[in-house]
């Protein structure tokens, strides 16, 4: 008998619901082909990195000395990258950041657990707002914490504040927040942000310590024509930004991101140096650094976005016409219409008869929803709508 830890036996061997329809999606192609099934259950971008990103990759590996390209770099990144990653910021948000508060990362997961094994003492909350993604939970237990979560604003998946401060206690230590939002799409607006900000400023003074605000950002760059995505440290000083070029240069394997804590933080020092000593401790020092290089010269491009929006256009004026709520999503490449029928799990279920793959709500904390991952081509997402359509008919 094993006598390995116990959670991470747990954590190893359970297969999330995201994979189990990822391995059934792969039976229902060889049975009816690809362009059969309508697979919505994985977040990994549909479109290719810019050029930019390969003709940089390139560039370097012809160029750069290989024992300097390929040698590590600082535990925290290398310290041309992070003032490329400061100037970037500076010119995007008009946010003065030094290069000493920037901690790269592998990816928005790795920033995520060195800010939360950073800041956390054994049982202390962090709060999440539901819908969240899933992994919050095993990031927060892992570094000792405990998450607190709040219903979700199932209207408009914006914050419901009374709830929220209910539940600020002594022992919250973080705020989680996620937007542009997986698995809802929906943006925060600048009055969420404030008054979140204020919330916090307030509960913080009362306690007489800092509650920090963690936000993960990987969906940053995904946002929909019109729609602005606040820069949450000009909004709230006690901020730590998790950011990502997974989805924003299509780069999800290459594992790049950065922490950003905020230049105003009360006990920014510490702060910094906990997120680089927890980092450390997890074995997260000195990301991949040709990709480190190769993102901070692409730092101010994206991918070709417009066909999330071109999909999520498509979806739901489809999805609505068949009957289903949804709050339009703003930004990302998920949208979380309601179920039509309260039982989401059974739903989602029945939906696989009709090949299509989608993500019951409630492994978000929201259930009676579902999330669909549009990032897919286009026309898959225009013949989708007659198997939505085949499942909204078996309910009526
Ligand atoms: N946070 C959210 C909300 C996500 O959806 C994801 C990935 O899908 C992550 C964090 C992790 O992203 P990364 O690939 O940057 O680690």
């Amino acid at each position: 008998m094993s006598n390995v830890n116990k959670a991470a036996l747990a954590l190893g061997t359970q297969r999330s619901v995201i994979r189990e329809l990822f391995e059934f999606g792969k039976k229902r192609i060889a049975e009816v082909g690809a362009e059969n099934v309508f697979d919505f259950s994985i977040g990994n971008p549909s479109v290719p990195a810019p050029d930019c990103v390969n003709e940089t990759a390139i560039r370097l590996l012809k160029e750069m000395d290989p024992v300097v390209l390929h040698g590590y770099t600082s535990a925290q990144g290398d310290a041309d990258v992070r003032k490329k990653i400061a100037d970037s910021i500076f010119r995007s948000f008009d946010y003065k950041i030094s290069p000493d508060s920037l901690y790269i990362c592998t990816g928005a997961a790795g920033g995520l657990c060195g800010c939360l094994n950073g800041l956390l003492n054994p049982g202390e909350e962090v709060v999440v707002f539901a819908p969240y993604f899933p992994e919050y939970k095993v990031f927060i237990e892992k570094a000792g914490g405990r998450m607190r979560l709040i219903p979700a604003d199932t209207e408009h998946f914006q914050i419901d504040f009374e709830r929220f401060e209910e539940a600020l206690g002594s022992n919250t230590k973080a705020v989680l927040i996620n937007s542009p939002n997986n698995p809802s799409g929906a943006v925060y607006s600048e009055e969420t942000i404030r008054r979140l900000a204020q919330i916090l400023e307030d509960k913080s003074k009362e306690t007489g310590s800092p509650i920090y605000l963690i936000s993960d950002e990987p969906y940053r760059a995904i946002a929909f024509e019109g729609v602005k995505v606040p820069w949450v440290p000009s909004y709230y000083r006690n901020t730590l930004v998790c950011y990502s070029w997974s989805k924003a240069l299509s780069l999800p394997g290459e594992r790049l991101g950065y922490v950003a804590v905020s230049e105003e933080m009360e006990d920014h020092d510490e702060v910094y140096a906990a997120v680089a000593g927890a980092s450390r401790a997890l074995g997260y020092v000195s990301a991949p650094s040709l990709f480190q290089r190769v993102c901070a010269e692409c730092v101010d491009d994206t991918s070709d976005i417009t066909v999330y929006e071109t999909n999520r256009n498509i979806l739901v004026k489809g999805l609505r016409d068949l009957g289903f709520t949804c709050v339009e999503p703003e930004g990302t490449f998920y949208m979380f219409p309601q179920t039509l029928i309260p039982d989401d799990v059974a739903f989602c279920e029945k939906a696989k008869d009709f090949n299509l793959l989608i993500v019951p709500g409630a492994g978000f904390g929201c259930p009676g929803h579902c999330r669909i991952s549009y990032c897919v081509p286009t026309q898959r997402a225009e013949r989708s709508l007659d198997a939505f359509a085949k499942l909204a008919a078996f309910y009526k």
